[in-house]
């Protein structure tokens, strides 16, 4: 796809034209990807943030969240959860806490590898490339960065960097890379100012980058935000402005599998949480197969609140699992088994070993 066939798929409204779309998307991905449906279990570990990013309600100076940080035994049985409803992998999701330190992180990673054989994934913004190794050293399988919009204008504006830091995500991605994680990043869709050309230019970078597992998910309103109550006056006009909807997130997800063949996509929590009852169906209609159901223990879950009606959907008991594992049946996919690493990672793995062979 190149950049007009980008942005004539973004642009199509057409019902009648759309399905072309997804089943286009969805041939990608059954060729390439396959036909298993991967679970992530997400543990929520903290909502305390240092940041002040203009739209997600963990920002530092949201005074109207109770903030949390679970210990480490809470967390554990939250990974033995995921291991007891045969989960292959578990996402440990944060706000940027530096309550989280390097020490106590890596041994809660060398705790998770060494009860289980689960992959972990971490997804606790921007650390320094010391604290990566270091985790990838207790092995951490995975780090999960989005870059959210690849204008500088639109990203400084919506995500001040630190005091004194210039906080650039594709440094950082780079730095994973050459630590050798399993990468994944990502976009918001319909950031207010957000137009189709820098849309065009983020999906483009989700390819240049190679990542292994690219999130894409709609922005939501949060009204306990900045950008949440000021968003009118901040969008671009009208024939520019990317919508916020759950139809361009679907056609941006279903852009992404065409140029991404062999990445992991996840139906997105925010994703979901816009698309009604069926979104999880539709999304893993339209290139998705990953869905990360939430496993943080509930008292904390109400509290990580990124934004509002956040998607409630949750695996965590049989019942649930068996519900999801028919709705799964019914769209005649199954779950996946194991880790579910991404299959652009499992090759690169192979070509690094070959080449030491041979050498
Ligand atoms: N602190 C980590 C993880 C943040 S929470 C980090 O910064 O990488 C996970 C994701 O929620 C973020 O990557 C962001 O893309 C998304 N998010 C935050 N606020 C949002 C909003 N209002 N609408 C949609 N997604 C949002």
């Amino acid at each position: 796809m190149n950049r007009s066939d980008i942005l004539y798929w973004l642009c199509e409204n057409r019902p009648e034209k759309l399905p072309k779309l997804w089943q286009w998307a969805n041939r990608v991905r059954r060729e390439n990807a396959g036909g298993e449906i991967h679970l992530r279990g997400l543990i929520e570990i903290s909502n305390h943030c240092v940041r002040q990013c203009a739209y997600c309600g963990l920002r530092h100076d949201n005074r109207n969240l109770e903030r949390y940080r679970m210990n480490k035994m809470e967390i554990m049985e939250s990974v033995r959860k995921a291991v007891h409803l045969g989960f292959g992998t578990i996402v440990l999701q944060a706000g940027e806490d530096p309550g989280i330190t390097s020490e106590w992180m890596a041994d809660l990673i060398r705790r998770i590898k060494s009860e289980t054989s689960l992959a972990v994934a971490l997804n606790l913004g921007e650390r320094n490339e010391r604290e990566l190794a270091i985790w990838r050293q207790a092995g951490a399988d995975r780090y999960l960065l989005r870059f959210e919009s690849s204008n500088q204008k639109l990203y400084q504006k919506y995500h001040p960097a630190r005091p004194f830091q210039t906080g650039d995500r594709f440094d950082l991605l780079r730095v994973l890379k050459k630590l050798r994680y399993e990468v994944g990043s990502g976009i918001m869709i319909g950031l207010p100012g957000q137009t189709f050309d820098s849309l065009i230019r983020d999906i483009q970078l989700l390819k240049e980058l190679e990542l292994d597992m690219v999130a894409v998910g709609p922005y939501i309103i949060n009204p306990e935000t900045p950008l949440g109550k000021s968003w009118a006056e901040h969008l671009a006009r009208p024939e520019f402005q990317v919508p916020n909807s759950d139809e361009m997130a679907y056609k941006t997800m279903a852009v992404t599998r065409i140029i991404c063949p062999l990445s992991n996509i996840p139906v997105t929590t925010a994703t979901a949480s816009v698309g009604g009852r069926d979104g999880l169906e539709v999304g893993l209609g339209r290139g998705a197969n990953v869905f990360m159901p939430n496993l943080t223990p509930a008292n904390y879950r109400c509290k990580y609140r990124i934004y509002p009606s956040k998607s409630r959907f949750s695996v965590d008991d049989f019942d649930s699992l068996s519900h999801l594992r028919f709705r799964i049946k019914k769209l005649g996919r199954r779950l996946g088994e194991g880790r579910g690493d991404s299959k652009r990672y499992v090759a690169e793995i192979k070509r690094s070993i070959f080449q030491e062979l041979i050498s």
